[in-house]
């Protein structure tokens, strides 16, 4: 315990002052998840393959959108969903949001109807439009 002290009394403490003093991530640490909604095609493999069911994808056919729904407050950051993701939209960023005492949310939309015409097609196709919002709650 003796060695322990003098070296933080030489070195300074061991712990850093988070949230005001901010250590930068490690080389390929698994952080942020963010979805580039406009290569997505909301075939829901990311959410079938989550462990923590913090997504839910919907396709609604009639209206001619796609929602892809994330609750970060229930990730657990394993990447499961990147891994899989048949289009690469999904990336893990190598920085962390930052602390909140709030449960947060993230709705990504995107249009299905030129999609799904290609589907019909069994072609490729053009994206349709996108909109996002993400929207915050308290749990
Ligand atoms: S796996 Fe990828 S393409 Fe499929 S719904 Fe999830 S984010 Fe979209
Ligand atoms: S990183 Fe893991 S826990 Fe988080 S959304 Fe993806 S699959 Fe689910």
């Amino acid at each position: 315990m003796i060695p322990n002290m003098l070296r933080s009394l030489v070195r300074g403490p061991a712990t850093r002052r988070y949230p005001d003093q901010v250590r930068e991530p490690f080389a390929g640490s698994r952080g942020e998840l963010v979805n580039r909604i406009e290569g997505c095609v909301f075939c829901g493999v990311c959410a079938r393959r989550c462990p923590s069911q913090c997504l839910r994808v919907t396709r609604d056919k009639e209206a001619g959108l796609g929602a892809w729904e994330y609750d970060q407050s229930a990730c657990v950051f394993c990447g499961q969903c990147v891994e899989h993701c048949p289009t690469g939209c999904l990336e893990q960023l190598g920085t962390w949001a930052p602390a909140s005492e709030h449960k947060s949310r993230v709705l990504l939309r995107a249009g299905l109807k030129v999609r799904d015409r290609a589907e019909n097609r069994g072609g490729e196709g053009e994206q349709g439009p996108a909109e996002a919002d993400e929207t915050g709650f308290r749990g």
